[in-house]
C-alpha cells in the first residue's frame, strides 16, 4: 500500500482519476521524496473537461446567470480562500517548498483579487458609437469569449489562478485549468473551494499532467477561445504554435531577468531590503525576481559588502518553520541550473561573494544558498539567463545613460527597480526602461488594481487590473436602422 496522498482531478463537477488510470508522483522539494500521487489526464479527459466547460458557457445554468450573480459566486470564493488560507498555504508549501508564511499570506491576500473581479462582473459595458450614417444607430455589446484554457507553472499557484480565472469568470467565460506537473496539489485543493462556493459543475475544471498530452490537447482544442499562459518562453513558443490549430487568442506571462538600479543617493537600507526581497524572496523563484543588480560606482563596494553580510545571515531550511527565511528550490532541475550557471560565471571571471553551493547543514532536498556573483562584464552568460533561483548578478555603472543601456540589454522585459532619492531622475529613467513594471524605491509589490505583464521575451497581454476583464470579452457590433422608409436599392450608390 502506497503512503502517498492520492489526488483526483475536477472534471464536470466530478472528482476523477485519469481515464486510463495513469498517474505521476509529486515530489516534496524539502525532502526530495515523493509525497502525492496525481492523475495524468489523457486526451479524452481533457476533451471531456473542455466539453463540460463549453456546455456551461453555451447552454448550461452558467450561461443564463446574471453578471451580478457571477459576482456573488466570486465574492464567496474569495471569502472561502481567505478562510482556508492556512490549509491551502500548507499544501502549497509541501508541494513547492515555498515558505508557509508566504503561501499562507498570499492565499489570504489573493482573496482580494476575487473580490475585485466580483465587483467588476456587472460593470463591463459596451459603447454607443457616433456613427457616420443617417438613420442608423450602432453599438457594441461586450460578450464573453467562451472556454478559457488557463495553463500555469508551479510558483505562486493561487496568484496565477486568481489573475486568470477571476476576470475570466467575472466576464462570463468558463475555464479549464491545467495545473503544473510540479504543483498540482494546491490547485486541486483550491478546486474544492470552487465546488463549495456553488459554481455549477463544469464552469471550472482542473486537469493535471505534462505538456504532452495534457497541455497540447487543451491548447489545440477547437472549443477553446483563449489561452491564458504563464510559464517559460520555450513553452510559450509551443503554445503560440498550438494556437494555429484553433486560432485561440493568446496571452503570455513569461520569465524575466529584471534589473534593479541603485544610485549613490538612495536610501541604502531601503535599497538593500528591496534587493533582498527581489532576489531572495521565494528563493528567487519569481518571474519578477530582481536578478540583475546595478550599483553606482561610489557605493558599489560598500553596498556589495553589506548585501553579502545580510545574505550570509539568511536562515535557510524547512519552509514550514516560522523562523525560516528561505526554503528549497522547487525542482532538482533548477538546483542543477543554478550550479551550472554559477560555475560558468566563475570561469568567465565572476566573483562569488556569498553562497554558490548547497548549504552544508541540509543533506536532503533542493536547497541552494543565497548567492551573489559580481560580474565584471555585462556580456557574461549569467547576466541574461533566467535561473529561477536565489542567484544575483551584480554589475557596476557610472551614470544614467550607461545604466539605462545596460538595464535594457536583455531579451526580457518584465519588471525593474530604481532606488534613488531624486524623483525626477527616477521618472526620466522609468520612461526609458523597456519593462512592463517599474518599481521606484520599492520592489515586488502587486495588487489586483495594478496591471501586470511584460515586453519582449517576457510575453504579451496584461493580467490583473480593471482592464484585464475586457481581455476576456469581445465586442459584438450591432447596427440598427431607425428609419421607417424601406432600405435603398443596393445597386444605386449614394
Ligand atoms: P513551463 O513553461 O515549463 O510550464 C508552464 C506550464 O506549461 C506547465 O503547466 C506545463 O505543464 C505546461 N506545458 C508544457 N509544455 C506544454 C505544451 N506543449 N503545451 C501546453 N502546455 C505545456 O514553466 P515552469 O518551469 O513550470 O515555470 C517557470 C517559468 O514560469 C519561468 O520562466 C517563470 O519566469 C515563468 N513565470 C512567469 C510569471 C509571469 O507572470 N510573468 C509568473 C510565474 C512564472
Amino acid at each position: 500500500m502506497s503512503d502517498l496522498q492520492s489526488y483526483s482531478m475536477l472534471i464536470d463537477g466530478d472528482w476523477v482519476a485519469a481515464s486510463d488510470g495513469g498517474s505521476f508522483e509529486s515530489v516534496n522539494p524539502t525532502t526530495g521524496a515523493p509525497w502525492a500521487s496525481i492523475p495524468a489526464a489523457t486526451a479524452q479527459d481533457v476533451d471531456r473537461a473542455v466539453r463540460a466547460a463549453w456546455y456551461q458557457f453555451s447552454e448550461g445554468p452558467w450561461s443564463k446567470m446574471l453578471p451580478s450573480q457571477r459576482g456573488k459566486l466570486l465574492r464567496r470564493l474569495g471569502d472561502l480562500l481567505a478562510d482556508k488560507s492556512e490549509d491551502l498555504g500548507r499544501i502549497e508549501t509541501i508541494d513547492t517548498g515555498k515558505m508557509l508564511k508566504e503561501t499562507r499570506w498570499q492565499a489570504k491576500y489573493i482573496a482580494e483579487f476575487f473580490h475585485f473581479y466580483a465587483g467588476l462582473a456587472d460593470k463591463v459595458t459596451g459603447e454607443t458609437l457616433p456613427i457616420d450614417k443617417p438613420d442608423m444607430m450602432a453599438m457594441t455589446i461586450r460578450e464573453p469569449l467562451g472556454v478559457i484554457a488557463a495553463v500555469v507553472p508551479w510558483n505562486s499557484q493561487l496568484f496565477l489562478v486568481a489573475v486568470k480565472i477571476g476576470p475570466a469568470l467575472a466576464a462570463g467565460n468558463t475555464v479549464v485549468l491545467k495545473a503544473s506537473e510540479h504543483a498540482s496539489a494546491a490547485m486541486l485543493e483550491f478546486g474544492k473551494l470552487i465546488e463549495e462556493a456553488g459554481f455549477p459543475p463544469g464552469v471550472v475544471n482542473i486537469v493535471c499532467g505534462m505538456g504532452e498530452p495534457c497541455g497540447r490537447v487543451l491548447t489545440t482544442h477547437p472549443l477553446v477561445a483563449r489561452i491564458s499562459f504563464t510559464g517559460g518562453p520555450g513553452t510559450a513558443r509551443q503554445i503560440v504554435r498550438n494556437s494555429a490549430e484553433n486560432f485561440a487568442e493568446v496571452s503570455l506571462e513569461l520569465g524575466g531577468k529584471s534589473p534593479v538600479v541603485v544610485f549613490d543617493d538612495a536610501d541604502l537600507e531601503s535599497a538593500t531590503n528591496g534587493v533582498m526581497a527581489g532576489i531572495f524572496g521565494a528563493s528567487g523563484q519569481s518571474c519578477v525576481a530582481g536578478s540583475r543588480l546595478y550599483l553606482q560606482d561610489r557605493i558599489h563596494d560598500k553596498f556589495l559588502a553589506e548585501l553579502s553580510l545580510r545574505a550570509s545571515k539568511i536562515q535557510i531550511g524547512d519552509p514550514l518553520a516560522e523562523e525560516t527565511q528561505m526554503g528549497p528550490l522547487c525542482t532538482l532541475g533548477q538546483l542543477n541550473a543554478c550550479e551550472t550557471q554559477v560555475a560558468r560565471a566563475k570561469d568567465q571571471g565572476g566573483t562569488v561573494h556569498n553562497g554558490g553551493k548547497q548549504p552544508a547543514h541540509l543533506n536532503a532536498g533542493w536547497f541552494y544558498e543565497p548567492t551573489i556573483v559580481e560580474c565584471p562584464d555585462q556580456k557574461m552568460e549569467i547576466v541574461d539567463t533566467e535561473m529561477f533561483g536565489p542567484v544575483l548578478s551584480v554589475l557596476r555603472f557610472r551614470d544614467e545613460e550607461e545604466v539605462v543601456a545596460k538595464a535594457n540589454d536583455t531579451k526580457y522585459g518584465l519588471a525593474s527597480g530604481i532606488f534613488t532619492r531624486d524623483i525626477a531622475r527616477a521618472l526620466r529613467i522609468q520612461k526609458q526602461i523597456r519593462a512592463g513594471i517599474v518599481w521606484i524605491n520599492t520592489y515586488r509589490v502587486v495588487s489586483p488594481i495594478a496591471e501586470f505583464g511584460g515586453f519582449k521575451d517576457s510575453g504579451y497581454g496584461r493580467e490583473s487590473g480593471a482592464q484585464a476583464i475586457y481581455g476576456y470579452t469581445r465586442p459584438k457590433t450591432v447596427w440598427i436602422n431607425t428609419s421607417d422608409a424601406p432600405i435603398g436599392n443596393p445597386f444605386v450608390m449614394r
